[in-house]
Order: structure tokens, then C-alpha cells, then sequence
């Protein structure tokens, strides 16, 4: 299991808080591929890339709520990887550049959705506070069905809840981000390259406050900042390395759990 013989890093309980961050790679086994990669979602649609530009609103809505139902939709049907229910099992907080809501879906509780979420509309209104979940292919909104509407209390039009190109991330979602990395133990960096932000930000910021920092990654770039950032870099499948730390830190059995993936 261990590549050239060491021992694959492993939790210890001087890690009391765990914090992780993860992206697209997290995600990748429920279908929906990372939208940037040559299998992804930008590389069969192009078109779809076009219409993430938020300068694009909002004639681009159709579009967006096409592209994000189906999304969802596919992530919900599939539900949580082995590395999700892992992350959740452990009860740790977590960061993510992940829309699809299957770290909630696993039951974590904490969870900072530096993107925003595919399940979520919000009112394109500036000074309109209306918000309302979606429920992809069985609600009975319009949106649920990939649908524009109308928000029900100022009749502008209401779009998905996700960070566009050129949008900021949302300001809560990132405090909370800032407040978890610099109270982690262990900070651990799952399916995100670690080199681009908010990975090249929040990993830092964690390590300058005492945490062991780790990337897990299949396939780790050849990028030298990987080595200053990260003390311990897994080349290896997540969904293997995170269902074993689970097991170890909770003492049990491998028998008694029942992973359908
Ligand atoms: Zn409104």
C-alpha cells in the first residue's frame, strides 16, 4: 500500500482538530469528472464554460440552470464517496471548492462552501435576501427542473448559488475557511492541486499556526511549492487513504463497515 516502503502518513491523537479541504477530485467517481480535466464537463460542453463568466448574466440563466440541475442532480443520485463518508465519519470540519453538496449529503456539519452551492437559488436582486433550496429533477420550482424563474419577492430573476468566473468568493465562507485552517491540527488537502488558491492559501496559513500539513492526491503535480507547503504528500487513491485513517483513528474493525462504492 505504501509507495518505496515508508509509512504512509497517518493521524495520530496529537491531531485533535483535522481539517480538510477538497475539490473536484473528491467528487470525481460520482460521474461528474473535474470540470477542468480533458474527461470533463468543459471539455465535452464548451459551451457550458461559457456561461460560468458572470458578465454573461443574466442571459446565460437558462443555461447555468441546465448545466448545475443536471450536476446536482448526477452527484445526488450517485451520493457520497467512500473519502466523503470517511471525512464525515471523522467529524471534522471541512473546506470546499465543491458544489455539489455531498459532504452535507455524508453528514458533516461543518462545512465552508468556498463556490457556493448547486443546491441553493438565490435572487439576482442586490438588495434581495431571498434564498430557497433546490431539489434537481423533484422539487416543484421551476429551477428544480432547470428552469429560470422569478424570485417570489421582487421578481428578478433568480440564479444558482455558485461562484461565477470573476465573482468573489463568498466573504462567510472564506472567514470560516481562514478560522478553521488556522485552528487545525492537521490540515489535509484532498482532490485539489494545492498549488492554486485557495489550497496555496489556506494550507499555509494552517502550517504557520502549528498544523501538520498533508496533500492527498492520486497523482501529484511535479510542482516544487507541493514540498514547501505540504510535510507529507500520499500518492494515492483518497478513497482508500481516508476510509483507513477512519478506521485507525476509531479503532473498529474493518468488517463492520459496509461501503457500497
Ligand atoms: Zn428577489
Amino acid at each position: 500500500m505504501t509507495a518505496g516502503g515508508h509509512a504512509r502518513f497517518c493521524p495520530g491523537e496529537e491531531h485533535g482538530e483535522i481539517v480538510f479541504l477538497t475539490g473536484s477530485g473528491l467528487s470525481a467517481r460520482t460521474g461528474l469528472g473535474t470540470f477542468r480535466g480533458p474527461d470533463g464537463l468543459w471539455a465535452m460542453e464548451p459551451e457550458t464554460e461559457q456561461a460560468m463568466h458572470a458578465e454573461l448574466l443574466p442571459g446565460s440563466l437558462p443555461m447555468l440552470w441546465s448545466v448545475w440541475g443536471r450536476m446536482a442532480r448526477i452527484a445526488l443520485d450517485h451520493g457520497p464517496t467512500p473519502g466523503h463518508r470517511a471525512i464525515a465519519r471523522l467529524g471534522a470540519p471541512v473546506i470546499t471548492q465543491n458544489i455539489d453538496g455531498l459532504h452535507q449529503a455524508a453528514g458533516s456539519e461543518v462545512v465552508a462552501e468556498l463556490h457556493g452551492s448547486a443546491l441553493q437559488a438565490v435572487c439576482l436582486g442586490p438588495e434581495c435576501r431571498w434564498r430557497a433550496t433546490v431539489v434537481p429533477g423533484a422539487g416543484s420550482r421551476a429551477e428544480d427542473h432547470g428552469v429560470p424563474a422569478a424570485c417570489p419577492d421582487c421578481g428578478e430573476p433568480t440564479r444558482p448559488d455558485v461562484v461565477l468566473f470573476d465573482e468573489n468568493l463568498p466573504a462567510d465562507a472564506l472567514e470560516l475557511a481562514v478560522r478553521l485552517a488556522r485552528r487545525a491540527d492537521l490540515f489535509v488537502a484532498v482532490g485539489t492541486s494545492g498549488v492554486v488558491f485557495p489550497a496555496a492559501q489556506l494550507a499555509p496559513t494552517a502550517k504557520a499556526h502549528g498544523a501538520t500539513t498533508v496533500l492527498i492526491d492520486i497523482d501529484p503535480p511535479p510542482d516544487p511549492a507541493l514540498r514547501a507547503i505540504f510535510d507529507h504528500i500520499i500518492a494515492e487513491d483518497a478513497h482508500e487513504v481516508l476510509p483507513d485513517w477512519e478506521r485507525t483513528l476509531n479503532q473498529v474493525g474493518r468488517s463492520s463497515f459496509l461501503d457500497p462504492f
